[in-house]
């Protein structure tokens, strides 16, 4: 009987598991996972779940666990490829085949070890935490202003707590937008009287049991800090043993696969696959590519279906009711022109006269024809 050893318990690493199940009902499967929880989603732990809309049942995913032996409370910390072994502290699980989906954890920013009143945002578990402590507190700091930053300080105001929000750059949304689409984000926290600070760094001061946060120009006192700075993909456990992208993912080829170990692959936010449209290596940090790269490479892995996964990524961020959809791959790097639309604006971003990817604000029903465009613009170069 093949064994299938999947590391990692969250969405690509049970949708890796479901889809080698339903491809080979003998195949024994084991996933591996970090946590204590069985497997759930994330994009609520920073909207729903903690304004109280969504309860920790409907955060979970539907049938987590089943139809795989599911070791909760087991990370990976080694792998042999020569001898097709994965290690956890006590044990080491043969495979045939390995998947790795073990995803990203929070960049930790100095000055700021996390504790009972600084909360890095990534599990079901930091998220109950945070949801418990909006109930109390009158003031909540949070460092950066990415995705994190912006949906916890629409939520966190939502239930009336008071925000600062502090960001390195002169842009919200920095990593992933330009201007234009940052200043609409920053346009709607000021709406909700959230106090945005740019072009800031921020410091932890103590003062009589007091915590103070400063930016250099001032200071303030708050009584929770969050820090969403960025996530670093968990790939350190593996010690070298897989090639690593620039973006510092595990590469994989455009089936999911491991060049050179072709019994390997990884998916989700761990991996940066080798995307046929863009001609290079790319790594998104979204539910929906976690979702449906892990069912791509569980299929070139179990069932040796060898096809490229050509979809264009895609993810969303609902901040009140300003919703922002992403498709293909813009960036702050490309030339942004919006265009209005009934209802909402679209954001194209190009690369000379390719069209890599759009923003869709609050204009939904122009999605697919935008998945069209950018697919046609990217497939005629
Ligand atoms: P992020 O979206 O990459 O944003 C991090 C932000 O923090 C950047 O704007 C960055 O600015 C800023 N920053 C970095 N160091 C800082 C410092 N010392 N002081 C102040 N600001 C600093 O990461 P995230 O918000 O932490 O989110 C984590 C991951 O979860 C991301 O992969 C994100 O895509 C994902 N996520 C997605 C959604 C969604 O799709 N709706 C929602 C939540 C989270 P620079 O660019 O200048 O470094």
């Amino acid at each position: 009987m093949r064994r299938l050893v999947v590391v990692g318990g969250a969405l690509a690493g049970h949708r890796a598991a479901i889809q080698a199940r339903r491809l080979d009902a003998e195949l024994d499967i084991t996933v591996l996972a970090g946590e204590d929880e069985l497997p759930y989603q994330r994009p609520p732990l920073s909207k729903g779940y903690l304004a109280g809309t969504v309860s920790a049942q409907r955060v979970r995913l539907r049938g987590g666990g089943e139809g795989y032996r599911f070791l909760s409370g087991s990370p990976a910390v080694g792998v042999d490829l020569a001898k097709s072994l994965v290690f956890t502290a006590d044990n080491a699980y043969p495979f045939d085949l390995l998947v790795v989906a073990t995803g990203a954890e929070p960049r930790q920013l100095r000055g700021f070890a996390p504790d009972e009143a600084i909360i890095y945002l990534r599990t079901l578990t930091d998220a109950t935490r945070l949801k418990e402590a909006l109930t109390r507190i009158g003031h909540l700091t949070i460092i950066g202003g990415g995705f994190i930053g912006a949906e916890v300080a629409v939520t966190a105001r939502s239930l009336g707590v008071n925000v600062t929000v502090v960001e390195q750059s002169s842009h919200l949304l920095s990593r992933a937008v330009g201007q234009r689409v940052s200043s609409i984000v920053e346009h709607n926290l000021h709406e909700r009287n959230i106090e945005l600070l740019l072009n800031s760094t921020a410091n932890l001061e103590t003062m009589r049991d007091h915590r103070l946060v400063s930016n250099g120009t001032q200071s303030w006192p708050t009584d929770l800090v969050v820090v969403g700075v960025g996530v670093v993909p968990c790939t350190a456990w593996l010690g070298g043993a897989l090639p690593l992208a620039e973006d510092e993912g595990i590469h994989v080829n455009e089936m999911g696969l491991v060049e050179g170990f072709e019994q390997v692959g990884a998916a989700g936010d761990v991996a940066s696959w080798d995307h046929p449209l863009y001609g290079r290596s790319v790594r998104f940090e979204h539910f929906e590519v976690a979702t449906n790269h892990a069912l791509h490479t569980a299929q070139a892995l179990v069932a040796n279906r060898r096809v490229a996964y050509g979809e264009l990524p895609f993810g969303w961020s609902d901040q009140g009711d300003l919703l922002l959809q992403v498709i293909g791959v813009p960036g702050p790097d490309l030339t942004e022109e919006v265009e209005e639309v009934e209802g909402g604006k679209i954001f194209l971003y190009r690369r000379d006269d390719r069209l890599e990817g759009a923003v869709l604000m609050n204009a939904p029903e122009e999605l697919t024809k935008l998945r069209d465009r950018i697919t046609a613009s990217l497939g005629s170069q």
